[in-house]
């Protein structure tokens, strides 16, 4: 297999492996029972790293 070929391959593997710990995040940010810690821009949770920004 030539070098692009290569390259491409491993780059749609972990294209698959992004988007499956994308989910695994999502729902990890779903479930958690957030600990906000606030900045003056935004405020994130200590365990689960979600962040929200404090103007909308
Ligand atoms: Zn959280």
């Amino acid at each position: 297999m030539n070098e692009a070929l290569r390259l491409r391959a491993e780059i749609a593997r972990l294209e698959v492996d992004l988007e499956s710990l994308r989910r695994q995040l999502f729902h990890l940010q779903k479930e958690c029972a957030h600990e906000f810690v606030e900045t003056s821009l935004a405020r994130t949770c200590s365990k689960c790293l979600q962040t929200e920004s404090l103007y909308y």
